[in-house]
């Protein structure tokens, strides 16, 4: 591996081989997975386009939105992993258990239950607020040893020999600054620059729909239920949260506070972005009294919704990773816990090649990382795909049967665990 420039964290110290890696995009998934790097000793560069503060131990009681305004359910296996690297310690304040999920469609008489006790398990997973979960990323990220963050610094191009990656990035007051590594790991969202650069082509598919996204607070206490509801104008899902500062300090606000996913028509978001009552309105009118009555909305965001997916997630030593992948429905809170899955995996081989004295860029090893995540990919994907079609078919015949089907789930012993279990991300 060659170095061009000297902003480099390559010949880090703490590091336990030479080699390291380029991610490109410092989202939660690029932040993620330098984690997920540097617990297996291997040195990582971000290179990100948004320029983030320096962030302080000392200074960490507030929330601030430097990724974005969502709150993301964090699954089981997704909790898991970030106790592997004893990052969980400083996430779990900010975070509020599911203990149970309940699923109804508006108008049928179709209803399913999934409770912790039935299923044996701690809690379903994990509800957190991104303004805290991009914060605690980014601190841990900025105190690793092993970690170079370049923020502020937009990727224009990027080249491969068969032994070095070099990825080019301008800065403010720099240009064509680049980076040689043995690795590069593009973690650069939906609209991926890397992706495009090396030509990899995408499906996509255009739900037509908007997400939109933020706080509630309802009369009645949430008791760690997680709400997914569908309605005649999308599917809705209603979350439960810890109060605003994570610091238990308002127990009023810890039980009322409720994330909302609400899923309206493209072009019918700015009436529900603008007007509190209306929103709250039209949530009451979507879930009757299941979640009590709302009674204050907070800051909302908006999110049109597109499935992209790679053709390709390898290109000699570079992986696609994160939404650059794959970008799903959020319905059923899937898409960063796969990704997590994703960059899970890709570290732990990495660390194996690492033991192994052996190339962390091998196309090879990266093929067979791209063909093992295949399965849990696809099967995720179909399953979001189901949920979102299967529930918004106006024919009353699929009406009925989805109805029916959600009745059978809530009986037949043997498919609510194996159901809970993917949803967890515990089963690939
Ligand atoms: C409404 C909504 C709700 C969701 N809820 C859930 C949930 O509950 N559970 C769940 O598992 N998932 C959820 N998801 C999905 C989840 O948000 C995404 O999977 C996740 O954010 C993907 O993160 P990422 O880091 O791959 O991409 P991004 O967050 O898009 O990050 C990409 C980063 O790359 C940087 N970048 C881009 N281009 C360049 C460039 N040229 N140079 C340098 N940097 C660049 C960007 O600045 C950005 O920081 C939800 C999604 C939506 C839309």
């Amino acid at each position: 591996m060659t170095n061009q420039t000297e902003k480099t964290a390559f010949n880090n110290s703490d590091a336990i081989t030479e080699q390291s890696v380029i991610i490109a995009g410092g989202g939660h998934v690029g932040l993620s997975f330098a984690l997920l790097l540097a617990a297996q000793g291997i040195a990582s560069s971000i290179v990100e386009r948004k320029k983030y503060p320096k962030l302080s131990p000392k200074e960490d009681a507030k929330r601030t939105h430097y990724l974005d305004s969502r709150n993301t359910a964090l699954s089981r296996r997704t909790v898991q992993i970030y106790q592997e690297i004893d990052l969980w310690d400083q996430l779990q304040s900010h975070a509020c258990r599911i203990d149970s999920v309940q699923v109804s469609e508006q108008g049928s008489f179709g209803y399913a239950q999934l409770n912790k006790e039935e299923e044996n398990v701690e809690s379903f997973g994990q509800v957190m607020e991104n303004a805290w979960l991009g914060r605690k990323l980014l601190l841990a990220v900025q105190q690793s040893p092993l970690i170079d963050l370049i923020d502020g610094a937009n990727v224009t191009a990027v080249e491969q020999s068969a032994t070095s990656v070099t990825l080019t990035y301008d800065t403010d007051t720099e240009k064509q600054q680049s980076l040689t590594a043995d690795l590069l790991v593009a973690c650069d969202g939906r609209d991926s620059t890397v992706r495009n650069l090396l030509d990899i082509g995408t499906k996509d598919y255009d739900y037509g729909q908007t997400a939109i996204v933020g706080v509630v607070q309802t009369d009645k206490p949430h008791e760690h239920v997680a709400i997914e509801r569908f309605s005649p104008a999308g599917p809705l899902a209603v979350l439960p949260l810890t109060d605003a500062d994570g610091d238990g300090n308002d127990p009023v606000q810890a039980g009322y506070r409720r994330s909302v996913v609400w899923v309206c028509k493209s072009g019918e978001e700015k009436q529900y972005l603008e007007d509190d009552a209306l929103f709250m309105a039209t949530l009451q009118k979507a879930f009757g009294q299941r979640a009590g009555t709302f009674i204050e909305a907070g800051r909302r965001g908006a999110y049109p919704l597109t499935r992209v997916l790679a053709e390709r997630q390898v290109d000699g030593r570079i992986v696609i990773m994160g939404n650059a992948a794959h970008t799903l429905h959020p319905v059923a809170g899937q898409g960063f816990n796969l990704c997590m899955r994703d960059a899970h995996v890709l570290a732990k081989m990495l660390g194996n090649q690492v033991l192994r004295g052996e190339d962390i860029g091998d196309p090879q090893m990266l093929k067979a990382y791209e063909r093992a995540r295949q399965k849990d990919q696809k099967r995720v994907i179909r399953f979001c795909d189901a949920v979102v079609h299967g529930f918004t078919h106006p024919n009353p015949a699929v009406k009925l049967a989805r109805n029916v089907a959600l009745i059978a789930f809530d009986k037949l012993p043997n498919v609510k665990p194996l159901v809970a279990n993917y949803a967890m991300g515990l089963k690939s």
